[in-house]
């Protein structure tokens, strides 16, 4: 098949999205330099012959066929976020008869697709792009009958009727018996060169507990000064030779609860990096050295270590649901399942003579999964597995409507 020709200049800020965007749907290209040259405007051309001249997102996917309008009036199931939940959920959806719609404000994929290698995910040996992982799971999809929305982004739910009623940034509004919400989370990155290359390979989001083992005896790095810092750092001393804490500010009472600052401080071999940063990555396949700037002395060091691990916070896509009563913790996830018994706001508007299923929020027939939901995993193969279990409770609830 013949490849598209994108034109432009390749330091051009403006065709980065375009070129992410293609990139991360799988569709090839050919890149033309166009050397900067004063009378010619970053284009694309379509196998067709077709010209788009400084294109947007939306024209280009509109022209691959990839924008239409919602088929039908209502739907039994809508999916939010097309990342590894969304897509097994609407693969697991449609080839078992739901009327299914999945919805993507960006590109398919999520935070997956993002990823060049994904080395862990069962049945691939030798790993697999996340690119091409979810193109996979989209042909799946389509092969089931999804109708996929794509650069769509709801923005607010609203339920009534037994009906969820989504807004849409554009204006539209979808209808359906029952929702996924599987928008995923935004972690906050170091914006590093090499920092997607180390991913989950010596640089790590948050804190997980499971890596403990494999920082015997080593000198490893906590990037923030917050309590999931903290706490982390804490944890990581009885394992590792030496943990560092490295912190922007002078002060760690600035950021920490006080118990915490009492035992960091008390845990010899928990080392404060104040006024620090991380300012670059080096290793071959694995990280091997990070170098830190303190910006007090005007110092750079370089680090000998294979575990970074960054605690500066992450948000999860659920601005959507501010204004339902489905419950969120403070940071936003969406509580789902036994983790809701005991808040009062369930308590409130929850009215059936049953609990909710494990991956239904405090809304009757409105499900999360994957990175979204509060106490997730984080994990490809999770959120895979969480977008399938959510659609066998969808039919529960749906069979008792
Ligand atoms: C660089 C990188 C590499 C990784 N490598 C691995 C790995 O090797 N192995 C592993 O197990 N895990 C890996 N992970 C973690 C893994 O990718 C995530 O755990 C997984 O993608 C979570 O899937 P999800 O479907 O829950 O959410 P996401 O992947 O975050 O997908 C959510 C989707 O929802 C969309 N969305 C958000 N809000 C809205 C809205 N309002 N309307 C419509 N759409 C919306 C987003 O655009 C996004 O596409 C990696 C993560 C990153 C960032």
């Amino acid at each position: 098949m013949k490849k598209l020709k994108l034109y432009g200049n390749a330091d051009a800020p403006e065709l980065y999205p375009i070129r992410d965007f293609l990139k991360r749907s799988v569709v090839a290209f050919e890149w033309i330099d166009l050397n900067h040259s004063a009378d010619k405007q970053p284009s694309i051309e379509f196998p067709d012959g077709q010209l788009l001249v400084n294109p947007t997102l939306e024209q280009i996917a509109q022209n691959l066929g990839w924008i239409n309008k919602p088929k039908y009036k209502e739907y039994d199931l809508s999916i939010y976020g097309a990342g590894p939940a969304g897509l097994s959920a609407a693969v697991y959806a449609a080839s078992e008869g739901l009327k299914t719609v999945l919805i993507e404000r960006e590109a398919i994929g999520g935070q997956a697709g993002t990823s060049s290698l994904i080395e862990n995910y069962m049945g691939f040996p030798d790993g697999i792009s996340g690119a091409e992982l979810a193109e996979r799971a989209r042909q799946q999809a389509l092969k089931f009958g999804v109708e996929i929305l794509l650069l769509r982004e709801g923005v607010k739910g609203t339920f009534y009727d037994n009906r969820i009623h989504v807004d849409f940034s554009n204006g539209e509004q979808l209808v359906a018996k029952a929702n996924i919400c599987a928008t995923g989370v935004e972690y906050a990155r170091l914006n590093l060169e090499g920092e997607d290359r180390f991913f989950h390979k010596g640089v790590y989001y948050g804190a997980g507990a499971s890596e403990a083992n494999f920082c015997q005896d080593k000198d490893l790095f906590i990037v923030g000064g917050g309590n999931s810092a903290g706490q982390a750092a804490s944890f990581f001393s009885k394992f590792a030779k030496r943990v560092f804490m490295v912190i922007r500010r002078g002060c760690l009472a600035d950021t920490l609860s006080e118990y915490l600052v009492k035992r960091i401080n008390s845990i010899e071999n928990i080392h404060v990096l104040y006024h620090s940063q991380v300012t670059a990555l080096e290793g071959d396949e694995l990280l091997e050295r990070i170098r830190i700037s303190n910006t007090e002395e005007g110092t750079e060091i370089w680090y000998e270590t294979s575990k970074l691990f960054i605690c500066i916070g992450g948000k999860p896509n659920t601005e959507w649901a501010s204004e339902t009563a489905i419950c969120r913790d403070v940071n936003g996830y969406l509580y789902t399942g036994s983790d809701l018994l005991g808040l009062d706001k369930y308590q409130s508007c929850w009215d059936l003579d049953r609990h909710p299923y494990h991956l239904e929020t405090s809304v009757p027939g409105s499900f999360a999964a994957g990175d979204v939901r509060f106490n997730s995993v984080k994990r490809v193969a999770s959120a895979v597995g969480e977008g399938a279990m959510a659609v066998t409770q969808v039919h529960q609830y749906l069979a008792k409507l």
